[in-house]
């Protein structure tokens, strides 16, 4: 294609990009929006602010209108969803992992199982994002205090006289010191 070799001339004609072949600041040798600046820089300085952006923790009005967005467009981000290829989702996922490191320390595959088969049926959605939630807390706690929270479970998952469900109002958020004093006094119960 081919493209005016300045601004002005494209400014001219009309046309929304222009080639000049010289690098940029940066160094990109790309096209130039008549109206902006080097495409490739453009590209950069959005997923500066991008991710930026993804870092910090929503608000709850950010919440409130993700949330009431999606009930508007139901369909469309569904259809968004299954477009997906399978890499943008594994790179979400990995980012998402790397973000949330204490959320993930929780669930090794043992624990997963031990958690999955102490969640009753009966479950809600809610009772699940409350749990969920309960993680994040965690994790913020440890952020913010320096010293290591966890979600412990009042009633040890595995013991030899009850066994504790992984519902709600069976979890807390205590610091780690707590969860090992904890354990000491259970001495022979694995710890979980
Ligand atoms: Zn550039």
């Amino acid at each position: 294609m081919d493209y005016p070799n300045n601004r002005a001339e494209a400014k001219a004609t009309g046309a929304k990009f222009y080639f000049t072949g010289i690098p940029c600041n940066r160094g990109h040798i790309a096209l130039r929006k008549t109206k902006g600046s080097c495409v490739q820089c453009m590209k950069e300085d959005w997923k500066i602010d991008n991710d930026k952006r993804k870092e910090k923790p929503k608000s709850e009005a950010a919440k409130e209108a993700a949330k009431r967005y999606y009930e508007r467009n139901k369909d469309a981000v569904k259809a968004r969803a299954n477009a997906r290829s399978t890499t943008d989702v594994n790179n979400y996922k990995k980012k998402y992992k790397e973000l949330n490191p204490e959320l993930y320390k929780a669930l090794t595959s043992v624990r997963k199982r031990r958690h999955r088969n102490a969640t009753p049926k009966w479950i809600t959605a809610e009772q699940k994002l409350a749990m969920r939630n309960l993680y994040l807390k965690a994790q913020e706690l440890t952020k913010i205090a320096g010293e290591r929270y966890v979600v412990d479970h009042i009633i040890p998952l595995i013991s030899p006289e009850v066994c504790g469900l992984h519902v709600p109002w069976n979890l807390r958020v205590i610091t780690q010191e707590e969860n090992l004093k904890k354990s000491n006094k259970l001495l022979d119960t694995p710890k979980e």
